[in-house]
Formats: structure tokens, sequence, C-alpha cells
């Protein structure tokens, strides 16, 4: 496979001249209030091949600004998102849970929605096709929408059809050009990585049918926050939304949510439910107001409550690394599982290298071989923990936990133990 992303982000970076000058990428307010500070860190998905080992590496700040207006968290896009998202390293395919939630979505959205051989399911960000199969097994037409080359590549492979596009406000007349309009228009984890985000939500306004729906899921700051999850945040994230301030974007835009739902992916997700704000056949429901009256009394309308946050992250660096200086003068070895961005900021944040983590395992061969961004923890594939037999593995992916532990029961044999950085150090 080509480095193209690699060398592209070596090579093309694209970085804001004055800090001082960032606006609110939403309601352009100047941004003067810091979330938290995570120092300087790589690009998290620019895994590192052996021939590039003793290269510069680029590092960025990690530096999360909240809007005082809109109260949107947020990132100054530090590198574009062109550069970011051409060569894509992710593929969710990997994960059997997200394919279990991924068939799940299909089933439910089919029921109340339903769908059938005459409606459009349009994906932003398809990736592999991995949830847009399911759609295709029940015979509903589908159009995946992917802007990593690579990664569209084996949609279209697989029989999806995708387009290798960035969503926006540009594109989007563009596909209702060529006929097509959406019945449902859906975007898991995308939300976060838009740099336009009016430019984005005005495309979906522009694709959708009169009555047609929108279904979004993101990571909900509130549980980011709750759960001390400060490690999904990275370069690739731009934004994180609260409900009420997802609500704001979609209401400057001509549409209302008129339902929520509250899951547990990616460490607590938020699915938002819009529609055209002019198409009255779908009331607002109770969990809408419930939710918007919990953030409010969480504090979400109060700059205070964000800005507190930083102290409970530095505690948490303050733990991990408490726990390894332990482990490690008492001779332990230290494995990690998994490579996945949130690990990236994690290790990088805290400082943890090598003299730390011995390595890490994942089972994505596109990572196997490779090292981590920033700290060159090599990758390897999961037998080397049979192998190596470590005292201890640190699972980078916690929101996975449940999964790698039951696959990893047999490091029980050698008296291994797991750790569990997040929200608090847990020895499992
Ligand atoms: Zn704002």
């Amino acid at each position: 496979m080509k480095e193209t992303y690699q060398e592209e982000a070596l090579m093309d970076v694209q970085t804001k001249k004055e800090d001082s000058g960032s606006i609110c990428r939403f309601c352009s307010a100047p941004l003067k209030h810091t979330f938290v500070d995570l120092g300087m860190s790589p690009l998290c998905e620019s895994y590192v091949p052996q021939d590039k080992l003793n290269s510069m590496e680029p590092f960025y700040p990690l530096k999360v600004y909240v809007c005082e207006k809109c109260f949107l968290v947020q990132l100054d896009e530090y590198v574009s998102a062109s550069d970011i998202f051409t060569e894509y390293a992710y593929f969710s395919s990997y994960s059997d849970s997200w394919l279990a939630h991924a068939k799940k979505y299909t089933d439910l959205m089919q029921q109340r929605f339903k769908l059938n051989e005459k409606s459009m399911v349009v994906e932003l960000a398809s990736n592999d096709g991995y949830l847009l199969q399911y759609f295709v097994e029940k015979n509903i037409p589908v159009l995946g929408v992917e802007p990593a080359i690579n990664v569209a590549q084996v949609a279209i492979e697989k029989g999806i059809p995708t387009k290798t596009i960035f969503f926006n406000e540009f594109t989007a007349p563009q596909l209702k050009d060529e006929g097509f309009s959406a019945n449902l228009i859906l975007g898991n984890n995308v939300l976060a990585q838009v740099p336009d985000l009016n430019s984005f939500v005005k495309g979906i306004k522009i694709l959708l049918k009169l009555q047609g729906v929108v279904t979004i899921e993101f990571p909900h700051l509130m549980k980011l926050m709750d759960e001390n999850q400060f490690d999904t945040i990275y370069h690739e994230h731009f934004s994180y939304f609260s409900f009420i301030t997802a609500e704001k974007i979609f209401t400057e835009q001509g549409m209302t949510l008129f339902d929520v739902e509250e899951l547990p992916t990616h460490g607590g997700s938020l699915r938002i439910y819009a529609r055209h704000s002019d198409d009255d056949s779908k009331p607002v429901g109770e969990r809408v107001l419930g939710l918007r009256k919990r953030e409010r009394e969480a504090g979400f309308l109060q700059l205070e409550t964000y800005e507190n946050f930083k102290n409970q992250v530095e505690e948490t660096k303050r733990s991990i690394l408490e726990f390894l200086i332990q482990a490690k003068r008492e001779g332990k070895t230290v494995a990690g599982y998994g490579a996945p961005g949130k690990g990236n900021t994690l290790l990088n944040y805290c400082g943890i290298r090598t003299d730390f983590i011995d390595f890490t395992v994942d089972r994505n061969p596109y990572k196997q071989g490779k090292y981590l961004p920033g700290t060159h923890i090599p990758i390897y594939s999961p037998d080397k923990i049979g192998k190596f037999k470590p005292d201890y593995i640190f699972i980078l992916p916690w929101n996975f936990k449940d999964e790698i532990i039951n696959q990893l029961q047999y490091i029980r044999n050698w008296g291994a133990q797991f750790v569990i950085p997040i929200p608090k150090l847990q020895i499992v």
C-alpha cells in the first residue's frame, strides 16, 4: 500500500498563522477560552513505517477551545482535512461490535421509516461499506460518500456504490443533479471531522427529500467530560458537541431535531434525528426535551463548566504515570492492546514510550509492522502476546474493553492482568 498519506502529512501540511486569531467554526465568535491543552502531538493516524523511523515527524498543538457564545468545543484546523483524510488507515470492518451496531441500526431504520426498494439511503463517510452492506441485503438502494480513496475502493469492490468526494453545500447539488435524493441520510462519527460545519449541514438539507430523515451519530460531549475521555480528542476531530450545540447548528440551516437516542458506542454517543423544519409529519419527542433539560442543568450553558475539565485530565495523567512507574520499578512488563487514534493521544500526552510499554498489538494488518506516531512503540499482530507473556495488558481502545478481555482470557494462564486507563485507572 502506498504511503501517500504519510508523505502528504509530512510535506504538505497547512498550519494556521496566528493562534490568537482563531474563530468559532460555527458562529464565528473569537475563540478565547481553553477547554484543555494536551500539548504537542503528531497526527494520531499517521503510523510510522520502519524506513521513516529516523525521519522528522511533525507535531501540532492539541489545544482545544470552547466558544463563549455557542459553546462549541473545538480544535483549530491545524492540519487541513484533505491532508488527513485522503488515505485513512481506519477500516471500521475490523471490529465485531461495531458491525453488530451497524446491523441493528439498519433494522431499526427500515422498520421505523418504512424504507423499501424505492427508497434511497445515503451514508456520509461510508468507509468500506460496513453499514450500507446491510441495506443492500434488504434490497434498499444506497449511495456511499467517502473521501478516502483507498477506503472507497474497498467498498466499490464489495458492490457498494460509492462516490469519492468531500460532502458539502457545493457537492450535494451535483449528487442531486445525478438523480440522488435521500429518504435517509446518515453520518456516523463524521460530524466531528467536518472543517466547515455549516456547509456540511447545508449539503444535507439540499440532498434530503421533503419528508426525509437524517440521523447523525457523534460522541456526546457530556459523556466525554463525565467519563474523562480526553483521549478521544485528536487533530482529526475538529469539533465536540453537546446536544444543545448540535441543535443550534441544525436549526441555523432550517432543520429540526425531533428525536435523540443515547448510545453506548465510542464511550457514549448521541444519535440525533433531524428533518426539514417545515416537515410537521414528525413531532419533536420527549427525549429531545429531556436531554436539553439535563444538559442545561449540568451547566452546559456556562463557560465555567467547560473550563474546569482540564483539572481532571491532568490528574488522570498523574495516576497513569504513577502506576507505570511503580510497575517498571517492580520489573514488570507491560504490553499495549490496540493501536487506535485515542491511544496515541493518551500516550503522547502522558509521554509514554517504550520505556513504559514494550509494544502493542492490533488486529488490523495495515498497522502491523508499523510504529505508533510520536511514541514509536512497535505494533505487532495479537499472537505476540502469547509469545512474550507480559505482566500487564494496557488496553488503549477502552471502549472495546469487554470484547478484548473476553478474547484475551488466556493471559490469565501466566497470571497477567488488564489495565484500563479511562475513565479512572483500573487493574482487572
Ligand atoms: Zn461559536
